[in-house]
């Protein structure tokens, strides 16, 4: 499995042009991973237990503007109460009206555009474990025991060699560079590109992510508007993302 072939390219085309699945694609790629890696990537996408945390109290549209300010009023009110578990005002985003499809959309362009992780937003499984399964496609890691376990693996063999070398394939000839973002680590970086060896680590979470975000944005609304496969969910106000991270760690 080499890093010559195009895999952002590929997973754009596993969106036909009648938004159904590429079943030719589909069959490529489930050759291309072991471990029946794609086949399990591809019923996360379809399980609505994938989903997407974004912070954004900025975009709203203006129905959400004012469901923060209520929420924040009611924060205040409560504060003495010291409850911890304050449910988390997050709002699943719907489609229902064309001011949500529009703010949906743009969100969407966003996270997709974002290759210098300026936005904050959080990949997060719903897991069977009581703990929720965390993916960050910027460092290529996961918080699951497939990833763990086989991290584990490659940086116990061969104690002499750095992590860096076993796990990072280095690019510094600019006539060598690839427009593959799969796996592809520090993005913004001009003089050398840097590729996570996923062959070596990987999990169904980090391939099911990088299918979404690491493709084309017609796939990231196929699975999250139009099928409403994958949960986009935002956060209006900087205590409701940070009340977030604290339910989850607890
Ligand atoms: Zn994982």
């Amino acid at each position: 499995m080499g890093q010559s072939v195009n895999y952002s390219e590929l997973f754009s085309q596993l969106i036909a042009k009648d938004d159904k699945i590429n079943t030719s694609m589909l069959t490529f790629l489930y050759y291309m991973f072991p471990r029946d890696l794609f086949i399990r990537a591809l019923s996360l996408l379809e399980s609505n237990d994938m989903m997407i945390y974004i912070l954004d109290n900025e975009n709203s549209p203006d129905t959400a503007a004012k469901r923060t300010e209520t929420l924040a009023d009611e924060s205040i009110s409560k504060s003495e109460t010291n409850e911890i578990d304050t449910k988390v005002h997050a709002e699943t985003i719907n489609t229902q009206t064309n001011n949500e499809l529009k703010y949906m959309n743009d969100t969407l362009r966003s996270i997709y555009k974002d290759d210098d992780f300026k936005l904050l937003y959080r990949l997060i499984v719903k897991s069977n474990d009581t703990t929720p399964i965390y993916v960050y496609l910027k460092n290529w890691t996961c918080s699951c025991n497939e990833y763990c376990e086989l991290f584990h693996d490659s940086i116990s063999s061969n104690r002499t060699e750095s992590i860096q070398n076993k796990l990072i394939t280095e690019i510094d000839d600019i006539d060598e560079f690839k427009d593959d973002h799969f796996a592809q680590l520090d993005i913004h970086s001009f003089s050398r590109q840097y590729y996570f060896q996923f062959d070596k680590v990987m999990c169904p979470h980090l391939l099911a992510y990088s299918i979404l975000l690491r493709s084309s944005l017609t796939v990231l609304e196929h699975f999250v508007i139009r099928k409403s496969n994958v949960l986009l969910i935002r956060i209006n106000n900087i205590d409701e993302w940070l009340k977030l991270h604290i339910n989850i760690v607890v």
